[in-house]
């Protein structure tokens, strides 16, 4: 496995010059866009990794998928899904027109910036700080990696630049879809995606994904089932912006990316793989991140279809 994680980095590595990193949230730009790793974790607790898997980077995005488990667990599906919709869309993951074209009290999936800002708002807490705190503990637990913290110069650039999501997030108040101090879920949602880990972290959150919700390593259920069941589901046909479809083509797994670099996968009953490449396309996917996958998943058959 090592050696086949090894050659599909040196096979890839030209990809890291195509696209760009992130700009908008102005820390983001100063990453190097040089790297590439790798890391699968499999189900009976191997860990193999290649390239630059050391590398610390945001984990922006893909939080979104930690933040719908805990909504779900703390209200139950049946109320998180009447406030968010599960439908995937073609407009950009910052979109603020099917908000108002489509449906003003509902953002239409979870993976969407305005649908995450929305499933945040029902994470419990007294407060931003309690919310957020639970966010990071139940982070820390499902990558078994009790050191996760923020990278404040990123949580901080987001926070002073992040005015598309603070418009997304007053529409919402407005229409009644945020309850709520909006400034104060701003600032939980800003905090989740400055959270810094690194292409392990993801392929353990992913290795509990393939298990159906409970940790390889030590046979602890974390998530039940059929949240773990849920979450896949959405990864598929939303977790890669508007380019889901293609991605399950190409690649076939559960997956979601955020514009850190990071993209995490998971093969159920197999395993969880985490992959970094800062570089992304114009829809805000890791380029390099995306070949490492599409070669992987070919040479293991990894396609769930
Ligand atoms: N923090 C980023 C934003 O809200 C996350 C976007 C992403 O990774 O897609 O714009």
């Amino acid at each position: 496995m090592k050696r086949l994680l090894d050659s599909i980095v040196e096979n890839n590595k030209k990809w890291t010059r195509e696209g760009n990193v992130a700009s908008y949230i102005p820390e983001l730009s100063k990453v190097d866009r040089e790297h590439i790793g790798i890391c699968v974790s499999t189900l009976d607790g191997e860990e193999y990794c290649s390239g630059n898997s050391e590398l610390k980077f945001t984990i922006q995005s893909i939080s979104k998928i930690i933040t719908l488990m805990l909504a779900i667990i703390d209200n139950g599906k049946k109320y998180v899904f009447s406030r968010v919709g599960m439908e995937p869309t073609e407009a950009a993951f910052n979109s603020i027109i099917n908000l108002e074209a489509k449906n003003p009290q509902k953002p239409i999936n979870p993976m969407i910036n305005a649908g995450a800002i929305a499933t945040v708002s029902m994470i419990a807490g007294n407060d931003g700080k309690e919310t957020f705190n639970r966010i990071l503990k139940f982070t820390r637990k499902i990558s078994g990696n009790p050191e996760i913290n923020i990278n404040e110069a990123v949580y901080k650039s987001e926070k002073e630049t992040g005015n598309r999501n603070r418009a997304l997030a007053y529409f919402m108040k407005s229409t009644g879809v945020l309850k709520g101090d909006v400034e104060e879920i701003l600032d939980v949602y800003f905090k989740q995606c400055s959270m810094e880990v690194t292409c392990g972290d993801l392929a353990r959150i992913g290795s509990m994904l393939a298990n159906d919700g409970v940790l390889p390593w030590n046979g602890q259920r974390v998530v039940p089932r059929d949240v773990a069941r849920i979450v896949k589901t959405i990864m598929v046909t939303c977790g890669m912006y508007d380019a889901s479809g293609e991605f399950a083509v190409h690649i076939g797994v559960p997956a979601k990316s955020g514009v850190g670099g990071g993209i995490l996968a998971c093969v159920t009953r197999r395993m969880g793989i985490g992959v970094v490449g800062p570089s992304l396309d114009e829809k805000g996917n890791s380029i390099a991140g995306m070949k490492v996958l599409e070669e992987l998943s070919k040479e293991m058959d990894l396609s769930i279809f």
